[in-house]
């Protein structure tokens, strides 16, 4: 455990929030788009850490845009499908002809 203190990971800096970032905020002024990208590999002091449920809840100021341009999916996973209905699936189409 040799000290790499800086390289800690990165926390959303929503108080209270104690996830770990997965995507980085930054806000363009002049267009007024508030941008969502894939985590910085660095710290960037314009760019702000979130984690994924609160990138994905962002609510933008008035009369902004929110732009995704992140290309890794957020890591929350939609409820997957019973085990049983994609079994049901397969047997079907495998017997049915
Ligand atoms: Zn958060």
């Amino acid at each position: 455990m040799a000290g790499k203190g800086n390289n800690d990971v990165r926390r959303c800096y929503r108080n209270g929030c104690r996830w770990p970032a997965s995507a980085s905020l930054t806000y363009a002024y002049a267009q007024k788009v508030v941008r969502i990208e894939d985590l910085t590999p660095q710290p960037h002091p314009a760019a702000y850490d979130l984690c994924a449920a609160h990138a994905e809840r962002l609510a933008v100021p008035l009369g902004w845009l929110k732009e995704d341009l992140r290309v890794v999916p957020p890591a929350v996973t939609p409820i997957r499908p019973e085990v049983g209905s994609w079994e049901t699936a397969a047997d079907a189409s495998a017997s049915g002809a």
